[in-house]
């Protein structure tokens, strides 16, 4: 077992990926394989049956061989229900095989996918990666059945055939095994361009389903910008591509197709000349010449039969390793083996919370956004960040939620690297509210209970009302029981904050971060939900990312990024004192949202008002 698992893993990804898969189903596929046999067998038996008819036939008024050719035909009749029976075992196996392959397959996915880092989803069309799925769910277990049913039944059935035709007479065993060694030879010898075809192909179709799965999920700024036109003509150009990749497939198909064609009449008229002068010179019996000619029209049908699959295993294994090669891409943010849990139970922040040791990071392909930042935030510290867009506040907190790994430095949860902690329990231990908040197309309720499936109604509800939800939801014809359209679109920006918000108050994570959480939100409501927000932020180590000054006011501490630096830390107060960075932004929002408030007795004022 182990050798088998050490040779397994020295394969390709793909192939360990679908042989481990498959090695459940060791038995459905044994049974396949039973049953595709019998199959084969038949192919020639039948044909075999019918040339003992034959040569009987002319002494059927001789009662022992009238008795011999009776039980011939019962023996046909049985052949023919044996493999009625044998087809719906085959069917039967299938159906299980398929059904529980597919399920596997789909739970495998997804979990590869829900462990890939932000990144692999920021390049890639959901709609991409949800037909790759679709292509590796049914390509795999369509792959067993071409092997088994097709080429492995076939090859058989072509091998018995060899083997009877040789007993009657080797010439034609011999012209069948030319015969199909050329039809194969040339099959195989141009497959590996079949292969590209198919390969351009599917690339070409998955990039136009992610083009129109693209367009669709931005309707609405396709309206708005009236670019109605130039989104028809860009995924004409898709399709295009698409359409000539494929013809181009099919066209190298129709030529195989039709050379596959032309063998077999030659093959055929050969058989027939050699069976009409052997029959004249008796050296076959009539039953000789049926048989030869049914085992070739049986073989026939099977090598055409070859020929389409072969097409069609071409395109699902082109589907499915592209498929693989995504999903089997590792991970950019790896977990240690020994990775600890990360819990707030066990003391694990002693003063510090957060600590940002000399960092440096650059998104991929471009320069460093952050170059030797160091940070400390203090247990219960509550922070507030500002800084003009663009100058990395985001970032930031996607660093602490390790959703990137950094190149220089060290961020630290409690006294351990982020790196040596498992990812769950990294996220575990922190709420965020994210600038733009997604949700299921589920009821408003499973939405808010996101945050702790435990949840009871009376939990939900409360954390609606301090999330000030409750109310507009209440209003709704289904109340908690709406459902959130895709991503939310049935409801407004400030809505789906509120929504947000109340998931994160379940949560109840010690860590809690805003990302712009209330900037949806008009100044009432946002007033309301901030002093709700401070009072969850108690006991809690906070950062606040926002664009209105005013909301953090009252916070312990204000980090002002410009350019992935800091180049302001201190409270309000000593900010306005002593930074002009503070000042300049504290200044424009005075323009913009608070024109009464000029000076720092007028700001104190506000700041009682606001909580
Ligand atoms: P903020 O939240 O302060 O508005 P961000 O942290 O979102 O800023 O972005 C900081 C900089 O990093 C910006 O220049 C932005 O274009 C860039 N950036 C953000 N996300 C990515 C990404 N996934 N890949 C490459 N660059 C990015
Ligand atoms: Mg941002």
């Amino acid at each position: 077992m182990v050798i088998k698992r050490a040779f397994v893993k020295k394969l390709s990804p793909t192939i360990c990926f679908i042989m481990e898969n498959l090695y459940p189903f060791k038995g459905w596929i044994f049974g396949l394989f039973i049953t595709s046999t019998y199959a084969a067998i038949d192919l020639t038996l039948k044909p075999y049956i019918v040339k003992l008819m034959i040569n009987n036939i002319p002494n059927v008024r001789d009662p022992i061989l009238f008795d011999l050719l009776f039980h011939l035909v019962i023996l046909y009749i049985m052949a023919s229900f044996f493999m009625v029976l044998n087809h719906r075992a085959y069917n039967y196996i299938w159906m299980q095989l398929n059904c529980g392959l597919k399920k596997r397959l789909g739970l495998e996915i997804l979990k590869l996918q829900i462990e890939k880092s932000k990144s692999f989803f920021e390049d890639k069309f959901p709609g991409n990666l949800a037909s790759k799925t679709k292509d590796v769910m049914s390509g795999i277990p369509d792959i067993i059945n071409v092997i088994i049913d097709k080429f492995y039944s076939y090859t058989l059935s072509i091998i018995i055939a060899v083997v009877v035709l040789w007993a009657t007479s080797p010439k034609f065993a011999l012209a069948l095994t030319i015969w199909v060694t050329l039809y194969f030879g040339v099959s195989i010898f141009f497959s590996s361009k079949g292969i590209l075809y198919c390969n351009n192909a599917a690339e070409n179709r998955s990039k136009a389903i992610g083009a129109i799965v693209d367009i669709v999920t931005n309707i609405s700024a396709v309206r708005l910008f009236n670019r109605k036109n130039e989104e028809y003509r860009k995924f004409s150009s898709y399709l295009d591509n698409y359409v000539i990749t494929d013809r181009r497939r099919d066209i190298f198909f129709i030529s195989i197709f039709s050379y596959q064609g032309l063998s077999f009449v030659i093959y055929q008229g050969f058989c027939l000349f050699c069976l009409l002068t052997d029959l004249r010179d008796n050296n076959i019996t009539n039953g000789d010449f049926a048989l030869v000619l049914l085992i070739n029209t049986s073989i026939v049908n099977s090598l055409i039969s070859i020929s389409w699959e072969i097409n069609r295993f071409s395109t699902i294994i082109s589907d499915v390793y592209q498929g693989l090669r995504i999903f089997l891409t590792p991970s950019t943010i790896s977990t240690k083996a020994n990775a600890i849990i990360l819990s707030n139970d066990n003391n694990e922040f002693s003063k510090i919370a957060i600590k940002v040791n000399n960092i440096s990071f650059a998104y991929p392909n471009n320069p460093y956004l952050f170059k030797n930042l160091s940070l400390t935030i203090l247990l219960h510290q509550k922070v507030g960040i500002v800084g003009y867009s663009g100058s990395g506040k985001s970032t930031f907190i996607n660093l602490i939620l390790r959703e990137y790994d950094i190149q220089q430095g060290e961020i630290c949860i409690g006294t351990h690297d982020i790196r040596d902690v498992t990812q769950d329990s990294l996220r575990e231990i922190i709420g965020l509210i994210p600038q733009e908040p997604v949700f299921f197309h589920r009821s408003l309720k499973e939405n808010i209970a996101y945050g702790k499936p435990t949840a009871t109604e009376e939990e939900i509800i409360d954390a609606a009302k301090k999330a000030h939800a409750h109310e507009f939801i209440t209003h709704l014809p289904l109340g908690y029981e709406s459902i959130m359209g895709d991503r939310g679109i049935k409801l407004s920006g400030g809505q789906r904050q509120r929504i947000s918000i109340a998931r994160t108050i379940l949560k109840n994570a010690p860590i809690l971060i805003l990302d712009e959480a209330t900037s949806q939100m008009d100044s009432v409501t946002e007033s309301y939900i901030q002093k709700e927000l401070f009072q969850i932020m108690d006991r809690k180590t906070t950062i606040v990312i926002a664009h209105r000054l005013s909301t953090l006011l009252k916070l312990d501490r204000i980090l002002i990024f410009s350019q992935g630096k800091i180049v302001g830390d201190g409270t309000h107060e000593e900010l306005l004192d002593n930074n002009e960075h503070y000042k300049i932004l504290w200044n424009k929002q005075i323009n913009g949202f608070l024109p009464m408030l000029q000076d720092k007795k007028q700001t104190l004022k506000y700041k009682e008002k606001a909580f």
